[in-house]
């Protein structure tokens, strides 16, 4: 095992608490068979990993762009298929490497279409993504955590015991898993057009871009990706390139609940859109249902918004705003939310989303007139607050929905299984 392994085996991974950091550490199940997963790496640790197997610096170099686009343009996962190494250096490479995808460990269809899937890592924890298809788009919810620390009132995610920050494999692996299951990887033999060594399969049709059906992507699944920023920022950097998956920074938004904190950074080192977790215009509401409030409050995270350096008029911030009967949904608020977003020359537009109820959820969602009059007096106000339609309710697959599977089982349980599972590696 290399340095750049060894690293990775020893990852402490550092959760945020509500109030201070907690780490938790990471379990690495190493493969039983000592390969190592390339799912996630970038192209500068693709070319570590190389070096560490023996190739001169010259060659890793190259190995490790046709590898990168082998694995993020084309979803390729068996060295065999790619047909510009040849056929000796295909054989040194699965010896050694394996292209992983996250273990699904069930699938699920809504009847409206949407999608979700509840995957498993390597040390046994589960994490779940959903995909939205509609007329024009097909939007995944990425997941950045398993659970979530924040605890909001009115999200399923936050009753989570378990919480461990995903890594980037396992969230890159999620985009890719989505785009195997919907067949949409660019078919035929164009190789990664680097260099041609071996070109025996020339009889192979030739490359055809399929219309894409993942268009979108939202970091709005499970956890808060500012509490697993340099993860989140890694895989959305591989997502995002041009030789990969290419998926443009626009067609990204990141949701936070407001850590305030890592917002200038994310524009920075990320800068994709920005969705805002609002949904309270009081401290008194807010701090109730955003718990996070109580240390960054409402004045500071639209400060902070306004401060924003990619936010403009043609890339807007937008605000989500649950509604919940009797909590934040009055006429009052409506101008209150209107009132606070101008104060701060906000160039916004505020998603109302009707609450999604779940076993054991404090809130009703508000009636439709409510919602219908919320979004009329924003509307008035200049600001554009369409109502979201939930998608996916009918297998909890719904914002703020979701929570995994495994939280049935104890810690206790978890560890023994976790134990049982080493001991069976050896
Ligand atoms: N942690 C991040 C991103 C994940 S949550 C955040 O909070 O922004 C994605 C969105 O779903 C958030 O706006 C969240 O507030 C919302 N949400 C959570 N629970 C919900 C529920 N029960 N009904 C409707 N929306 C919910
Ligand atoms: Fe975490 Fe977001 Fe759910 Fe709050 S709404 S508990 S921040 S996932």
């Amino acid at each position: 095992m290399g340095a750049f392994m060894q690293s990775a085996a020893n990852l402490v991974m550092p959760i945020p608490g509500l109030i201070d950091p907690v780490p938790v550490p990471r379990a690495v199940t190493p493969r039983a068979d000592g390969r190592t997963d390339l799912l996630g790496l970038s192209r500068p640790q693709i070319k570590a990993v190389l070096e560490e197997a023996g190739l001169d610096v010259k060659a890793a170099k190259l190995r490790a762009k046709q590898l990168f686009h082998w694995l993020y343009h084309r979803g390729e996962t068996d060295f065999d298929a790619m047909t510009d190494l040849a056929k000796p250096m295909r054989g040194w490479m699965a010896e050694r490497f394996v292209v992983g995808r996250p273990e699904v460990v069930e699938a699920q269809v809504s009847n409206d279409g949407t999608r979700k899937w509840l995957l498993r890592s390597d040390d046994g924890q589960d994490y779940e993504m959903v995909f939205i298809p509609d007329a024009d788009r097909g939007t995944l919810c990425v997941s950045s955590q398993v659970g979530c620390t924040l605890n909001c009132r009115f999200c399923h995610t936050g009753t989570m015991r378990l919480v461990r920050n995903l890594t980037p494999g396992e969230i890159v692996g999620q985009v890719m898993l989505a785009r195997d299951a919907l067949g949409e990887w660019p078919k035929g033999n164009m190789g990664s057009g680097i260099a041609v060594l071996d070109d025996e399969d020339e009889d192979a049709p030739q490359y055809s871009p399929d219309g894409r059906m993942l268009t979108n992507i939202v970091m709005m699944g499970m956890g808060e990706p500012l509490y697993n920023f340099e993860h989140v920022r890694d895989a959305l950097k591989v997502v995002m390139d041009g030789d990969g998956l290419a998926l443009s920074r626009r067609r990204i938004t990141l949701s936070t609940s407001g850590v305030i904190p890592m917002m200038a950074r994310a524009s920075e080192e990320i800068g994709v859109n920005l969705a805002v977790s609002l949904h309270a215009v009081t401290k008194e509401v807010r701090d109730e249902l955003v718990p996070l409030n109580k240390k960054y409050g409402i004045e500071e995270l639209l400060q902070a918004c306004a401060d924003y350096p990619k936010a403009s008029n043609a890339r807007r911030i937008t605000f989500e705003y649950v509604m919940i009967r009797d909590k934040n949904d009055s006429d009052e608020d409506a101008r209150e939310l209107v009132r606070l977003l101008r104060k701060y020359k906000l160039p916004a537009k505020v998603n109302l989303i009707p609450f999604n109820p779940w076993p054991g959820s404090d809130y009703e969602c508000s009636t439709p007139d409510r919602i219908r009059a919320f979004s009329s007096i924003v509307f008035e106000g200049g600001i554009s607050a369409p109502v979201r339609t939930p998608r996916g309710r009918d297998i909890m697959a719904a914002c703020g929905q979701l929570k995994s599977a495994s939280e049935k089982k104890s810690r206790a349980e978890l560890d023994r299984l976790a134990a049982e599972k080493q001991a069976a590696l050896g």
